[in-house]
């Protein structure tokens, strides 16, 4: 099962954030992978603005954890440097937050093993370097999110990608 959508704009990005959180639950995982500037801070603003965290959502490249307020809490972490796996287990990922938050990560392959086995897989990926475009790919892990699969692929539908001839097609008429 895979979600595949693309986006062409950082705010489209945003909105399917907004579109993700619909579905979060406390106790949740999300691990965002892709390189550097592929849009997994921005797709984090997205789901911080649909859980109604009032502050600006920033990269905590440098802080390792940041916490917000929100309908649910979030955690949002960035294992960005290999050094911070151990920092990380430091943290003890499960305690991060405390039980209602969702916990937001990025670069979470690196941790993989520290997660909870339930857990959604977003990877974002730049299909052409000549746009700003972005192709994301939503797999889930684990019973909780089969539940949720036809409601999260309903709430997605909006951004679904369309193959390149249909883009032509469109764009020619
Ligand atoms: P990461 O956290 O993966 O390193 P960021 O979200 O911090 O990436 O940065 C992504 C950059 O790319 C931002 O400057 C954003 O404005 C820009 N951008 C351009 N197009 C898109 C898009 N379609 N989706 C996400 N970001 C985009
Ligand atoms: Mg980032």
């Amino acid at each position: 099962m895979v979600i595949e959508i693309e986006t062409e704009t950082a705010d489209q990005t945003r909105e399917v954030g907004v579109a993700l959180a619909t579905l979060l639950q406390p106790r949740d995982t999300v691990v965002l992978t892709g390189d550097l500037g592929a849009g997994k801070t921005t797709l984090v603003q997205g789901i911080g603005r649909g859980l109604g965290v009032r502050d600006d959502v920033a990269s905590p490249t440098f802080t390792l954890v940041r916490e917000y307020a929100g309908r649910l809490d979030v955690a949002h972490v960035d294992v960005y440097r290999l050094q911070r796996v151990q920092d990380v287990v430091d943290l003890a990922l499960d305690e991060l937050g405390g039980p209602e938050r969702v916990l937001l990560i990025e670069w979470g392959d690196a941790v993989q093993d520290l997660l909870p086995e339930d857990r959604l897989r977003v990877e974002l990926t730049t299909p052409r370097l000549d746009s700003e475009s972005r192709r994301i790919l939503i797999s889930p892990q684990g019973r909780s999110w089969a539940a949720r699969w036809e409601r999260l692929d309903g709430a997605l539908k909006p951004f679904r990608a369309i193959d390149g001839s249909e883009r032509a097609e469109g764009a020619a008429r």
